[in-house]
């Protein structure tokens, strides 16, 4: 069973947080490059019998973006996809330099370190999904790319003119053609970028990560607004990771087990749900029967284990690190 951790302070105690997790039975260290390719990192490494998984941020890419603006995804309301404390720079899909430009990264990295597991993040079209909440309507749900390039390139795909090159018309006329115009663009990326890992070690997992929707959620929105197909998509990957934070979503926590195996049906692959530790987005805290019930969920067949998101809050919560201790002991 994969039990994993994200850690994505660069700042980190990392014998310490080697360590912990050890004593906590965390196996996977779910991490991006800045942090693995540290030297103390690769140092602590060594020394402990911990796997790690290197997460590549496929579409979210603030230096490159900020270096060309043009790159970036428009979002239905008309605006560059930069949000949130300045975390969330978002690249439009379509535009054939950023792809290179990833494909690159990629390439170098792998030349240069050797991770246990590959984590393809971002990998889909913009929306802010920890923020949609039941019931919202597909209609207002801001999502991407409605940049000129994107425009043209759909209305080429469906082999005729929008009536409106706006996002609502596109959605109430078009959504299934958007949905599958979506689907292949993100397909072809990933077939891309599997291509790339398995020429550097053709045994080296991949893992990618989902939008914690069932398929029928917001209207399909999976597929129309994020443009995951996990049928097409799973062939190419080894793990799912769909990141079901259902308490920032405000979801019933039964929902993380939904959408693992949902997902784990529709892909045949193993499904690793990630489980929030603490409050992110909303004001109150997550108590430690809300953490328990959440991890319950998580770890319940079909899933193949889980992840915590995220180290520097689970530190702090000796009593959830307990709750964990238990659960994953009798799993
Ligand atoms: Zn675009």
């Amino acid at each position: 069973m994969l039990k994993g951790i994200y850690v994505f302070n660069p700042t980190t105690n990392f014998d310490e947080m080697f360590q912990n997790c050890v004593n906590w039975g965390i196996n996977w260290i779910v991490t991006p490059a800045y942090i693995f390719q540290k030297e103390s990192f690769q140092l602590c490494k060594k020394k402990y019998e911990i796997k790690i998984c290197v997460i590549f941020a496929v579409y979210n890419q603030q230096e490159y973006l900020e270096k060309h603006p043009e790159d970036y995804c428009i979002t239905s309301i008309g605006k560059e996809a930069k949000y949130e404390q300045r975390w969330l720079h978002f690249a439009c899909p379509s535009s054939n330099r950023f792809i290179e430009h990833q494909k690159n990264e990629l390439t170098d990295f792998l030349n240069k370190m050797a991770p246990d597991m590959i984590a393809l993040d971002f990998i889909r079209f913009y929306v802010f999904w920890e923020r949609v909440y039941p019931k919202t309507s597909i209609l207002d749900i801001d999502d991407g790319c409605y940049c000129e390039r994107c425009l043209d390139n759909f209305e080429t795909y469906r082999d005729q003119p929008l009536g409106e090159r706006t996002a609502r018309w596109i959605k109430i006329n078009a959504l299934s053609e958007w949905a599958k115009w979506k689907c292949e663009i993100i397909e072809k990326m990933v077939k891309e970028l599997t291509e790339i890992i398995h020429m550097q070690n053709s045994h080296l997992p991949i893992m990618i990560k989902t939008v914690p929707w069932l398929s029928e959620s917001f209207g399909g929105a999976i597929r129309s607004i994020a443009g995951q197909d996990l049928e097409i998509l799973s062939p190419d990957v080894d793990f799912i990771c769909p990141m079901t934070y259902s308490y920032m979503t405000k979801h019933p926590s039964q929902s993380i087990h939904e959408v693992a195996s949902e997902q784990q049906q529709i892909s045949h692959k193993k499904i690793i749900p990630c489980i929030q530790v603490n409050k992110a987005y909303l004001d109150e805290d997550i108590s430690k029967e809300k953490f328990d019930e959440m991890l319950q969920y998580g770890l319940q067949a079909p899933s193949a284990g889980v992840i915590l998101f995220l180290y520097e809050t689970f530190k702090e919560d000796l009593e959830k690190q307990e709750i964990f201790k238990q659960r994953i002991l009798s799993t």
